[in-house]
């Protein structure tokens, strides 16, 4: 019995030593599209683990051979999608059926239930946010299954060894989806503080800026009011408004970028979200309608949250604004409140039916200076996203190149 504790161990840290170089050369994340060239390398790491766990079987009864090579196809099937899976079971099943004996043709039958099981579970894990149920789901299904087939079609092996073997797949399994696990999550929150950084350092930059602008802006405004009370010139006097509304609005930009490094915690209320969005929408509508754009929201109460209303205000016009300048012509955005999928949160979706993103695109959003519009900053999304974060929010872009965008901003309820 204590024969298997030994290789048993290698192959667990064979495939925690991969699994770790692999995450260093290429930092897991929870990234939806990989390419093709990401996939193929996943299909031939996943296939090196399953050939190291060949070559320290657990346990060899005659023609069988026990092992954990069915764990790393699993896990790749699971984070990567098919290819990759595809691949990692064609080589254990080359490399099995090389090997001979009996029973290779279970070997390589386990294989590719494992690999069938986990791919019907790969699109399920990829939507859930409770991966772990998924990943428990797809180990219990196919420990269930392969205990089956080796009962089924494998000679009575001594009693003991089952109940070892099973548990030990099960431990080995469970560890190193807990790894990687891990690993996805400390790499997404280092990601996080690079982009947190990123948005401080613009936002540094921006104030520097508009403080030096603001000054000589508010000397200017004064000569020229002062100017425009005392002057028999028509010229001036038909232009003066126009040229301090102007300035207005230049000051007005400052102070939205200026909302970037000041901290308003003590200005925080309680507010109602209802009241908050129907006022956006109202002050939007007037730029939605001369697009020839249609803004809908069904008002919805009850939804009371913590934070500046202004800014948050400004965060919505923002949104909007894009969804509107993405409409070509003749669209619709609808607003909407719900709850959110985490309790205690609060979901505004904001969708519109515009030119929508490519996937590299939407990578991007939210980078400082990010715009691919002639007269546009960049800033826009930037800004929205560290106020939303101040009250302990959260955004997320979905979108479909020429079908439209949707933007969620999930917020925590307040009581
Ligand atoms: P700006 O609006 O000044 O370009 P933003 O930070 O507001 O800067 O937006 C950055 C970029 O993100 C935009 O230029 C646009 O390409 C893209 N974007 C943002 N929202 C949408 C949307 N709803 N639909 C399509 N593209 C969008
Ligand atoms: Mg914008």
């Amino acid at each position: 019995m204590l024969d298997m504790a030994r290789p048993l161990l290698i192959n667990i840290a064979m495939l925690f030593s991969v699994l770790f170089i692999w995450n260093m050369v290429m930092p897991f994340t929870r990234s939806s599209s990989i390419n093709l060239k990401v996939k193929l390398i996943f299909g031939a790491v996943s296939s090196l683990m399953a050939l190291l766990c060949m070559l320290f079987p657990l346990e060899k009864f005659g023609d069988t051979v026990f092992d954990l090579r069915v764990v790393p196809l699993i896990l790749v099937t699971i984070y990567g999608g098919g290819l990759p899976g595809f691949i990692c079971t064609a080589t254990i099943s080359f490399t099995r059926l090389s090997l001979g004996g009996e029973y290779a043709w279970v070997g390589v039958l386990i294989a590719i239930v494992g690999f069938i099981i986990a791919y019907c579970f790969n699109g399920y894990f990829q939507r859930s946010i409770r991966k772990w149920k998924v990943i428990l789901l797809t180990g219990g299904i196919f420990l269930m299954a392969y205990l089956t087939i080796v009962l089924l079609f494998i000679n009575p092996l001594e009693s003991y060894f089952y109940p070892i073997y099973f548990a030990a797949f099960a431990i080995a399994y469970f560890m190193i989806f807990y790894l990687t696990e891990r690993l996805v999550i400390i790499n997404i929150q280092l990601q996080e503080t690079v982009y947190l950084e990123k948005l401080s350092v613009a936002g540094k930059m921006a104030a520097a800026i508009a403080h030096e602008i603001r000054n000589p802006l508010t000397t200017v405004r004064g000569l020229l009011q002062f100017i425009a009370t005392d002057t028999k010139d028509k010229k001036v006097q038909n232009y003066a408004p126009l040229m301090l509304e102007e300035i207005d609005r230049t000051n007005k930009i400052i102070t939205d970028y200026l909302m970037l490094i000041k901290p308003s915690k003590d200005q925080y209320e309680a507010m109602d979200l209802n009241q908050v969005v129907k006022d956006t929408t109202d002050l939007i509508a007037v730029l939605a309608s001369y697009h020839a754009v249609e803004i809908q929201y069904e008002e919805k109460d009850d939804f009371r949250i913590l934070g500046n209303p202004q800014e948050l205000k400004q965060c919505l016009v923002n949104l909007m604004k894009n969804a509107i300048e993405a409409i070509e012509e003749d669209g619709i955005i609808q607003v909407v409140l719900q709850y959110g999928i985490k309790k205690g949160t609060v979901d505004i979706v904001i969708s519109d039916n515009g030119v929508g993103m490519r996937k590299e695109d939407l990578e991007k959003v939210g980078l400082p200076f990010y715009t691919t519009k002639s007269k546009g900053t960049g800033l826009g999304t930037m800004i929205t996203n560290r106020l939303i974060r101040n009250i302990g929010g959260k955004i997320n872009y979905t979108s479909t190149e020429g079908v439209g965008t949707t933007v969620t901003v999930t917020l925590l309820i307040t009581v």
